[in-house]
């Protein structure tokens, strides 16, 4: 029984510290200890760090773990890059290991065995095929088309230079600070590609996402049906039923089960629960950047607009107490028979904070799902037009 409550409280720990991790700054956590647990994992806990070593190494060893930082984060590297190759490689190589004797099987056939190289072999592909892809770099040479083809929005986008690449900098662009180029539409700059994602490549990033999402998901249903069948072929619950007695019901032969699985294919349990969770991260990631596609926003211009949003918010604020504090003056000017009728009005009236513009994100990029989509489909740049442009 004890050994039951450690994996309930393990479970119950694990979920929290990845729901913190993952939604710990969503708005309705703040104040919450879900996002202080968030705060210490993403920041907290390498600050708490950094000090620790200062005080025990001194603060040359505290330099030295900034610069190792300053090489994994601020500069090009391909850490990441190694780090997705040895992800898929290893769970591949598991999977392999653990599942391939079993084709075919009760609900699996040989086919998996290829199937799975070709998918495992098109997601390496097309991880290859973003790291390596030019974004959109923006030289001196295909400037004036970009500022063409991107016309500003004097809201979130005006004219500008890039103080690096001393070139005029086209709406939607952004210097990147870790290439060190200016790059067309850019969407954020992806460490495990070691790449930026902009005009020209977000397709590919998005097919990756897609692809890895589908391949995890594969994954989880082939090596469950590879269980399941084996529990079929086996009969573990005839034999847990008719040989151990075992009573002939959900909950009576649920434990049984679990601890058969956890002795028999340990391996495959663990690589079904891993495959899941990944579905689940790639699943959000996913939908989350086609909502950013289709109403053509880049992960940029989400900053943009939150920053732009809140600046708006605070000035209407600003504008509504100029109002209320105005008003007041007024009524404590007028005489006492208004004042009491006016509190009265005053009541029944809109408070100042009610007249408060509200604030609207125009963005002007949005042309409709279909022509958003094909933008991320066939770049402004590849189009026939675009080198036809001139910028006026
Ligand atoms: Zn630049
Ligand atoms: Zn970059």
């Amino acid at each position: 029984m004890e050994v039951q409550w450690v994996l309930v409280v393990h479970g119950v720990v694990t979920a929290m510290v990845v729901l913190s991790f993952l939604c710990g700054q969503w708005p309705i956590f703040r104040g919450t200890f879900i996002e202080k647990i968030n705060y210490f994992i993403t920041f907290g806990a390498y600050d708490y760090f950094l000090r620790f070593v200062a005080v025990i190494c001194g603060s040359r060893a505290r330099d030295a773990i900034l610069t190792i930082e300053h090489y994994c984060c601020d500069r090009p590297n391909p850490i990441l890059q190694m780090l997705y190759l040895a992800i898929i490689g290893i769970t591949y190589f598991f999977v392999i290991k653990s599942s391939f004797r079993y084709f075919p099987g009760y609900y699996v056939s040989e086919f998996h065995k290829y199937a799975s190289m070709l998918a495992v072999g098109v997601g390496v592909l097309l991880f290859l095929l973003t790291s390596f892809s030019d974004p959109g770099t923006v030289k001196a040479d295909n400037v004036p088309q970009y500022l063409a083809a991107y016309p500003y929005d004097e809201v979130i986008y005006s004219e500008k230079e890039c103080s690096t690449c001393k070139i005029p900098k086209p709406a939607r662009s952004k210097h990147c600070g870790i290439c060190g180029r200016c790059v067309a539409r850019f969407d954020h700059h992806c460490g495990w590609m070691n790449n930026c994602i902009g005009e020209k490549n977000t397709r590919y990033f998005m097919a990756f996402l897609l692809w890895h999402f589908l391949l995890c998901l594969y994954g989880t249903i082939i090596l469950g049906l590879i269980v399941v069948g084996q529990m079929k072929e086996r009969r573990i619950v005839y034999i847990l039923t008719v040989y151990y007695g075992v009573e002939n019901s959900y909950s009576g032969l649920f434990p049984h089960v679990v601890q058969w699985l956890l002795g028999s294919h340990n391996t495959q349990v663990l690589l079904i629960v891993f495959l899941f969770l990944v579905t689940l991260l790639l699943a959000g990631f996913f939908a989350y950047h086609t909502h950013l596609c289709m109403t053509n926003t880049t992960t940029n211009e989400t900053f943009k607009w939150q920053d732009y949003i809140s600046w708006k918010k605070k000035i209407n604020e600003a504008k509504a107490s100029a109002a209320a504090l105005k008003a007041s003056l007024q009524s404590m000017n007028g005489e006492g028979k208004a004042i009491k009728h006016s509190k009265w009005r005053a009541f029944f009236r809109k408070s100042p904070l009610q007249y408060e513009e509200e604030v609207i994100k125009n963005n002007i990029y949005d042309q409709g799902i279909i022509k958003n989509l094909l933008e991320i489909l066939f770049p402004l740049s590849e189009r026939s037009s675009f080198h036809h442009q001139k910028y006026t």
